[in-house]
């Protein structure tokens, strides 16, 4: 078979139609104790292979998710039925990222089927919980973009809207992070390595994706057309992957892409006489899925990356249209049947690539094809920050997709010259606005391209969608009155508070009955109990428990001892300079020298255990620094006499969403202390709050709608606002009048310039110094005293155990808002107009 086969779909298939048992829904296998043990048994022999006593604890875990697999096809089958039969509008979720977690957890509980597996597998002497510990998870994301995508699609299956996850299958995700003498070290992450129970590879529905070559313009009876003969092609194969909706008997589809050489490259095989040149060339193809690239906001310019973005964009389009759609589908009606939200800038090439399906391949009118293509997208912007902002060279670009390059010409002419008609000849507006720059090379804006073609354009926090009207892209908003919008960010209650915080949840489920879980504004009436001294106790108990949990995983995954007793604070999140880690760790270094240099005594100062979380992009090198120096920090300070029992400062590696998810639950404070206007909104902070810890936080991204919900008494706010941060760069930032303004500040500095922390040798930290007393870009130092002073009253508000919990316990009522689900309403209500199918 080649590639050029077009897939099959059984439904259209006279045998679907003639023989009964293919008309019948797939019986699931009956939800009892016993169903599940011959299940999982017969998974066990005639899947892995292996009787129950020669099996291996793969070969368990694997006949485990089979089993779960098998209980969720029958709903699968069922909706992908239903949604072919009722052909209604649902949303393509185009994400170069989707951090999925572990999947088995999120399975049973979506089947309900937890309890029972768990005694299923206890008669066959099998633990559960031992299982579960041999997922790898799916880290095909970086961080907090990625694992949106993951809660919006459980949200969507949740509320049971249409909708198809389009990816890449990377076959190796996020790197694993871990220490050498405190300094980063990355690891492959070759998740695939023991087989992945929840994917289904479907070759024969791959798609050809071309690249390179030239265009030419033809004569089509009488009209003239341009067609792209393409230098090399590869195929690109989808592998499928279940979304279940909570308890609801829905299931979505996530489908990853894979690449695979195409026969084209086999051909060379043979004729090349070259046979080893021949498999490298396939190799060359293959490595458009290899790995995901591990920089987060920070995009590197590379050819492979828009490889990879046109690769799966291109691999989706076609298969909505060619795979998903009925033969004799209407293209003019596309706008009724689709949405393609695009989650950032990295499926922008999109656009083109659906004018060129539409003009060169479907023969429709340009202007025509454009009306179509200005309805079918819409574009969230996901970053403020200039350098976070993709543009591709038009070098690059026209080398590897040069019709897309011509038609992002014509969409940008087309565009200007609307522009000039409203504003004339404004030179200085044309530039700023045109989605080509000229300096400091010939390139394309993306981010432009989004959102001259968006029907609608998002920011993911309020303040976040402001700054993009009004200061990002202004003139934009103005040219196009009600484009732009904002929806708020969300987190799945499904993964963070069920999974993640079980006790918790059996607590809410104690108080409000079952159904908040679907409807997490019910949490408000968890605002009564907060008054109540017994509610107040279980809450602090079940805190507790999680700390405890949380120390035992360290222990056995890290060799950590965790204090009892300590306030747990914690800041876990990707390692960028405007997070600002380095305020966390001054403050630490401040509490340390505070204590050591016997100004303050350690009886004073509240017991606390930090925790840090952070992988930084290999090629950061100022984030290495930093997470080196936050190494040794710790292991100066957890290992000084004079400090113990009162600080300690843990740095678990390799933060992921199952580190996350144990992290979480047990924090008391959560630090969300980026520079205002940097941070777009952050989804970490919402997780924290939900599960009843009290942010620390500055006034930027979700922060400002936490702080809003929950109210000032219970949220600790410190520092700058945007207006006044832009007011004092534009006044001109010196660092270095804050570091001589605060005697606390300049004696944390001292510390790590004098070499207390790297052996006596101060030049191991000095680039940091360096870096924080003259450029100090995200203004850690104009910040401290201020974060400081906010610090004091978390120790004066934590001295409260009783007003304390209470305050965690409003965190938890207020934070219903922060569903993804939420989310996902506002979505559909603002831009996607896509109902829920019955
Ligand atoms: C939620 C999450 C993030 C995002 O955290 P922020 O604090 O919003 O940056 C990043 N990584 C993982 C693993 C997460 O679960």
């Amino acid at each position: 078979m080649t590639e050029e086969t077009t897939p099959s779909r059984s439904a259209d298939h006279p045998l679907g139609a003639t023989h009964p048992l293919a008309l019948a829904p797939v019986a699931a296998p009956a939800s009892t104790v016993d169903g599940f043990v011959r299940e999982f048994l017969r998974n066990l022999n005639f899947d892995r292979g292996v009787a129950l006593t020669s099996s291996t604890p793969n070969d368990r875990y694997m006949a485990l998710a089979y089993t779960v697999r098998d209980y969720l096809m029958a709903r699968w089958l069922e909706d992908l039925r239903r949604q072919r039969h009722a052909q209604a509008k649902g949303v393509c979720y185009l994400s170069a990222e989707f951090l999925l977690g572990r999947q088995l957890d999120n399975n049973l509980l979506a089947t309900g089927l937890t309890d029972i597996a768990a005694d299923a597998l206890a008669q066959c002497g099998v633990d559960l919980d031992e299982l579960r510990q041999l997922e790898v998870e799916p880290g095909l994301g970086n961080g907090g973009l990625g694992r949106l995508a993951a809660c919006f699609i459980d949200s969507l299956a949740t509320l049971g809207v249409p909708n198809i996850g389009y990816g890449i299958r990377y076959e190796y995700g996020i790197f694993r992070q871990t220490f050498v003498d405190g300094q980063q070290v990355e690891q492959p992450d070759a998740w695939l390595t023991l087989g992945n129970p929840w994917e289904f590879p479907h070759p024969e529905s791959a798609r050809t994706i071309s690249f390179g070559g030239h265009t030419e313009t033809y004569d089509d009876e009488g009209v003239t057309r341009t067609r792209w003969v393409p230098g090399w092609t590869v195929r690109a194969v989808p592998y499928n992957y279940m979304v279940p909706g909570y308890q609801n008997g829905r299931v979505n589809t996530l489908r990853l892409w894979s690449a695979q050489a195409t026969s084209a490259f086999d051909l060379r095989i043979f004729n090349s006489g070259d046979y080893a040149e021949a498999v490298r060339a396939r190799t060359f193809a293959e490595n458009i899925s290899k790995v995901l690239y591990p920089e987060d906001s920070t995009p590197q310019g590379k050819e492979l990356r828009l490889q990879q973005q046109y690769f799966f964009v291109a691999a989706s389009i076609s298969d909505f249209l060619d795979g998903v759609l009925p033969d004799d589908f209407d293209l003019a009606k596309l706008p009724d049947r689709v949405i393609f939200q695009l989650n950032d800038t990295h499926p922008v090439i999109g656009v083109p690539e659906l004018m060129r399906v539409l003009v060169d391949e479907r023969k429709m009118e340009w202007d025509a094809a454009w009306e179509i293509t200005r309805q079918c997208f819409a574009y969230t912007c996901h970053t403020l920050l200039p350098e976070a902002l993709e543009v591709w060279s038009v070098d690059l670009l026209g080398r590897l997709l040069p019709r897309h390059l011509e038609i992002i010409y014509r969409i940008n002419d087309e565009f200007l010259a609307e522009v000039r008609e409203r504003f004339g000849d404004d030179e200085m507006r044309l530039r700023n606005m045109s989605i080509i720059a000229e300096y400091p090379q010939r390139s394309v804006r993306m981010a432009y391209l989004a959102t001259v073609a968006g029907a609608k354009v998002n920011g993911v926090a309020e303040l976040h969608s402001q700054l993009l009207r009004d200061k990002v892209l202004p003139d934009f908003n103005e040219f196009f009155p009600g484009k732009f919008t904002n929806v708020t960010n969300g987190v799945t209650p499904r993964r963070f508070v069920r999974l993640a915080n079980p006790d918790l949840s059996a607590l809410i489920s104690e108080a409000l009955g079952g159904t908040w879980l679907t409807d997490l504004e019910r949490l408000r009436e968890l605002e009564t109990f907060a008054e109540d001294p017994q509610f107040r106790q279980a809450f602090a108990d079940v805190k507790a428990a999680n700390k405890r949990r949380l120390s035992e995983l360290l222990r056995h995954r890290d060799g950590f001892e965790v204090s009892d007793g300590h306030m747990l604070d914690v800041m876990v999140k990707r390692l960028h300079e405007y997070k600002r880690q380095m305020l966390k760790l001054l403050h630490i270094v401040s509490l340390y020298e505070g204590i050591v240099s016997g100004r303050v005594a350690a009886s004073e100062v509240t017991a606390r255990t930090f925790i840090f979380g952070a992988k930084a992009a290999p090629g950061y090198l100022m984030a290495k620094r930093i997470i080196h120096l936050i190494n040794a920090v710790g292991s100066v300070v957890n290992a000084d006499p004079r400090v113990e029992g009162r600080l300690k400062v843990l740095f678990p590696p390799n933060y992921n969403v199952t580190l996350a998810e144990r992290v979480v639950p047990a924090a008391d404070l959560s630090e969300q202390i980026s520079l205002a206007g940097k941070e777009a909104s952050g989804t970490g902070n919402m997780k924290f709050a939900l599960n009843g810890a009290l942010t620390i936080g500055t006034d930027d991204g979700a922060n400002v709608e936490i702080r809003e919900l929950v109210g000032d008494d219970n949220f600790f706010l410190f520092g700058m606002r945007e207006p006044q941060v832009q007011e004092l760069s534009d006044r001109g930032y010196r660092p270095s009048e804050f570091y001589q303004a605060d005697e606390n500040l300049r004696r944390a500095i001292d510390l790590i310039a004098s070499g207390a922390f790297s052996g006596g040798d101060r030049s191991v930290f000095e680039p940091v110094v360096s870096n924080l007393l003259y450029e100090d870009r995200f203004m850690v130092l104009a910040d401290f005293t201020s974060y400081l002073e906010a610090q004091t009253k978390v120790d004066a508000a934590y001295a409260d155990q009783e007003a304390w919990t209470r305050k965690a316990i409003l965190n938890v009522a207020r934070c219903g808002f922060f569903s993804s689900d939420r989310s996902m309403r506002d979505y559909i209500e603002r831009i996607w107009h896509t109902p829920p199918l019955r």
